[in-house]
């Protein structure tokens, strides 16, 4: 009922020709693969590249940040509309490092929710505890605020393509990653909040991936349980060989 989703977040690696290099190695290797969806989320500027690159195939592109207006003066952003006019068909959303670094706030997070469903783009909206949160045993009350305040105002009958990413802000490009214990019981939160913000229905079709140091011998272990539909991957989405080797595994 979910189809199972795996999301590069190149963060700020990679040039538009480094780009084209990746998905030329990359495609072969995931050929076979067509019960996942796949999206990579390079930087803005290497996402007409890799739109050219992947045309005609099942790889999607995604951006790894918006800006929640259609236009105006607003100096460096890049808007939803200029998004869907190059083919990008996905966008992350609060992600920890943009919450961390870019003033992101769960505010901002809704009006980008917002914004995404407006122009039929998918959006991945990225939730999760720092280790202090985790340690004073904050966990349920900050994925339940999160995900509460990215949907608040939204529309249950225009709900349907959200996505969401349980990243543990500890676990992101650390090595450390969530047992599948901990995942399961964060994803069973959002997906109770979900159904709380929304409806029971829309909480159980909502596909909710797991985010934090997801490597190819991780991945199976972290993908097949009961309530984790796929992946968001940093640092091992780099290389081709180990986000295809991730895909692969997270199918078995
Ligand atoms: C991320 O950037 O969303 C992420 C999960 O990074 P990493 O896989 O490197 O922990």
């Amino acid at each position: 009922m979910r189809k199972p989703l795996i999301a590069a977040n190149w963060k700020m690696y990679k040039t538009p020709a480094e780009s084209t290099a990746f998905i030329d190695t990359f495609l072969p290797l995931v050929a076979s693969q067509q019960k996942t969806e796949i999206v990579l989320c390079p930087p803005m500027i290497c996402l007409a590249a890799s739109i050219v690159a992947t045309k005609g195939t099942p790889v999607h592109i995604g951006a790894q940040t918006m800006d929640y207006h259609d236009n105006g003066a607003y100096t460096g952003e890049t808007s939803p509309l200029m998004l869907k006019a190059l083919g990008v068909t996905h966008v992350l959303i609060g992600h920890s490092e943009r919450r961390q670094y870019f003033n992101e706030t769960d505010e901002t997070v809704n009006l980008k929710l917002k914004a995404a469903l407006a122009h039929n783009l998918v959006p991945i909206v990225c939730v999760g505890e720092h280790l202090a949160e985790r340690e004073a045993g904050h966990t349920n009350d900050v994925l339940n605020r999160q995900t509460a305040a990215a949907l608040a105002g939204i529309d249950p009958a225009i709900a349907a393509p959200i996505v969401f990413a349980y990243e543990p802000v500890w676990a992101i490009g650390t090595g450390r990653t969530a047992t599948p214990q901990i995942a399961e019981e964060a994803h069973k939160v959002i997906r109770a909040q979900i159904a709380k913000s929304l409806n029971p229905a829309l909480a159980a079709s909502t596909r909710i991936l797991y985010g934090g140091s997801v490597k190819p011998d991780n991945a199976a272990s972290l993908c097949c349980l009961e309530d984790i539909d796929g992946a968001l991957v940093g640092g091992a989405s780099l290389d081709p060989n180990s986000f295809a080797q991730i895909i692969i595994n997270a199918a078995l």
